[in-house]
Parts: C-alpha cells; structure tokens; sequence
C-alpha cells in the first residue's frame, strides 16, 4: 500500500501540505473570540468562491449529503412539492432524502450520460399554474456519469415560466472547481462538502442561502434540529456554534478559500479544463466512450469511461489498486460494471494526471483489453504542452 501517489477518486480529493497542516490544530476554547477569527473568514472566504454579495453561509459538522438534509428540512414543510431529474447515482439521492422526509418529488427520468433537461423543467414550471412546485433541484455536476449540466439554463427555464420556485444546486463536485455562480444564476441554495474542490478531509458541509432561501425559513414545518440553520445563526453572532465545531476543518476551509482566491477562481477553472482535456484526449485515444452524451456536458472534474460490452469495469479499479496503489472510481447505481470514473478535482497538476493516465493504461493491457501503452499519455502530454497557462509559456 503506497500513500505517495495521488488519488484519481471524484473525491474526497488530494490534499495540498498546507492545508493538512492548517487542519492540524492545538486545541483552543470554541467559545473564545479566538475561534471567531477563524470562523468569520472562513465563511468570507466560502461566499467569495460562490460568487455571491448576498448569500449567507453556514458550515456544519458533516457531508455534502448533510448540506442537501439542511437545504430542504429549513425551507419546506411536508407535502410541499419538488421538481427533480434523475440522471444519476447523486439526483437519484437527493430524490430519495426528499421523499424520506414527506416531501412529493416530480421526477423526470432523464437519461444516465444526459444533463439536466430545461426544456422539460420549463414546461412543467409553466404548466404549474397554481405553483405547487415550492423548489427545482439541480446538480450541477453529476459525480456518477461525469456530466455538468447548465444551471443557468435551469434559471432561465423558472424565469421564462415566471415562476416563483427556489432553485436549489448540489455543487457538491463542481464548487471550487469549476465555473458557478450563485447570484448570477440566481442560486437559492448552494451545497458542497469539504472533500472535493476545497481539497479537505470530509467532515464539513457547506452551504450559501440567499435571502429568499433565509425568508423561508419563517415558514418551514419540516423538523429541525442539528440543521437548523435559526441556531446556527444565532451562535456565529457571538463567534460560536449551537454546538462544538470543528475547528481545525474550519481552520482548513479558511485557508482552501485563501488558496483558491490566490491562485484566482478563473484559473482554477482553466487549470481543471486542461487537465480534463488531456484525460478525455487519452480516453479518445484509447478508442473508448465517455459516458457523458455530448462535448458541452463533459466534466472538468470527473470522467465517466465506458469500457467494452462484456468487459467488468470495475475490474480496472481493483486491479490500479492492488497492483499499483492507486485509486481510481468504480460505476455506481444504473453504470455500475459499465464505466470506471477518472476523478480529476482538486489539488492536481498535469503531471500528476499523466501518471493517473499511464496508471489506467497498464492496468487496461494487464487486463487484455486492446490498448497500445503510451497512446493515451501522449495524447495528453499533447494537450498539456500545447496548453500552458500564460505565465508558464511565458518562462519558456
Ligand atoms: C460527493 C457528492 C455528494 C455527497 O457528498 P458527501 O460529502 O459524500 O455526503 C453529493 N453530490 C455530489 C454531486 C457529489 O459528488
């Protein structure tokens, strides 16, 4: 078992030196304005990488999946109606968690490999004429299929509707990551986690609430304890939580948020663009799929490769890891066998991926599968030395 190399997992992603040490903190008193210096920007920090002047950030001790139960238990009540796709193993979830809590969900199957269906939303929102439909669920970038779909298309489709519905994103694998927007695309509520682009151990669950999402919560029925977010707000007014928070994840997110800024969102999003490029080169290279139906769906943050009828996917993930040492992810739910994910978020330079690739490559030959080793790395070595960021061409 090696721990040097890097991890091709959608999460949770790999984990820059100075964050792990950020993380890694005495212990001091979580009442003590000590903790509010930590606190207060780390939540600045989160609300400048959702883009937003006028969202309200909260942090809790859990996961992405616990930001989805805090988003739908502070704003709905039960009975109230949702609008949903399924096109994946992470809207299937949210679908499921909804319908847990007496909430009814109006599904529209859309197809794995497809992006969120606007059209559809657009007619469905339209037909709603007494505005049942409380709030739209997106997400924005479907971890199981690799495939980001349009959320301002989503908005686009309430707008053209004139309906009042909340639009509520899971950007769960996009956030930090790749392009979003929160105000821009008039964003209700945004969800991550820790684990993905802020490039952290799990263990927090974020979330941006706009002001029409915090006047919900006057009228919300659905049980709340740990979540609710009245008590969380109230403890962040005296540099506290409701509870004990994690403090060196805190610690963490602060100096994530600072890591990102500094390098600037836009070229985060174009250094996880290149390093996606060479991946899907070599994918192409290699004479395989992608799942993900069309280019404007692909991921930038994870790729979801079909592998030949008959052949077992997931044999190529336990063979990388136990041949290797190197993690890659398995299908899950409806392309579960079919596909092996190539996760490419986070703490990632083009060299690292070129040894995920090369990883990948041997395994496939290991496994008699018909690919010539070398042919994928090339075609990304292609891509990466042709698309260097501005500042590296220029120190050429
Ligand atoms: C990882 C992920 C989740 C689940 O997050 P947890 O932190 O594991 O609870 C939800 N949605 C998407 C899109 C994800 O990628």
């Amino acid at each position: 078992m090696s721990f040097q190399n890097p991890v091709f997992i959608p999460g949770p992603t790999n984990m820059p030196e100075v964050l792990r040490k950020a993380v890694d903190m005495p212990t001091l008193d979580h009442r003590s304005p000590l903790f509010g210096q930590i606190l207060h920007p780390a939540l600045a920090g989160v609300k400048k990488v959702l883009k937003s002047e006028t969202a309200t950030i909260f942090v809790f001790p859990s996961t992405g999946t616990g930001g989805w139960e805090t988003a739908l238990t502070n704003t709905l009540s039960a009975g109230d109606k949702v609008l949903a796709a399924r096109n994946g193993m992470f809207s299937q979830r949210w679908i499921d968690m909804c319908q847990r809590h007496g909430l009814k969900v109006e599904i529209v199957e859309t197809p794995w490999g497809a992006g969120l269906p606007a059209d559809r939303y657009e007619e469905i929102l339209t037909d709603d004429k007494g505005h049942e439909i409380k709030v739209v669920l997106a997400t924005h970038n479907e971890t199981a299929t690799g495939v980001r779909s349009d959320i301002k298309a989503v908005r686009r489709a309430l707008d053209a509707a004139n309906h009042p519905a909340m639009l509520f994103v899971d950007g769960v694998s996009s956030i930090g990551s790749m392009d979003f927007r929160m105000d821009e695309w008039g964003v209700d509520i945004a969800v991550t986690g820790s684990q993905k682009g802020f490039m952290l151990p799990a263990g927090l669950a974020i979330v941006g609430f706009s002001p029409k999402a915090m006047a919900a919560l006057e009228t919300a029925k659905l049980p709340r304890t740990f979540f609710d977010v009245r008590d969380m707000a109230k403890g962040y007014a005296n540099n506290a939580y409701p509870y004990t928070p994690a403090v060196g994840l805190l610690n963490g997110l602060k100096m994530a948020s600072d890591m990102l800024l500094a390098e600037g969102l836009e070229n985060v999003f174009a250094r996880h663009h290149r390093i996606a490029s060479g991946v899907r080169a070599a994918v192409d290279a290699w004479g395989l799929k992608l799942c993900a139906q069309s280019p404007d769906l692909y991921s930038d943050t994870v790729s979801a490769i079909r592998t030949p009828e008959g052949f077992n996917a997931t044999s190529i993930v336990t063979r990388a890891a136990d041949a290797y040492g190197v993690a890659f992810g398995v299908g899950l739910g409806e392309v579960a066998g079919k596909v092996f994910r190539i996760g490419h978020l986070g703490s990632l330079t083009d060299v690292m991926m070129l040894s995920g690739i090369a990883t990948v490559e041997m395994v496939m030959v290991d496994l008699g599968l018909d690919i010539k080793l070398g042919s994928g790395v090339a075609a990304a070595q292609q891509v990466y030395r042709t698309s260097l960021p501005a500042a590296a061409k220029a120190a050429a």
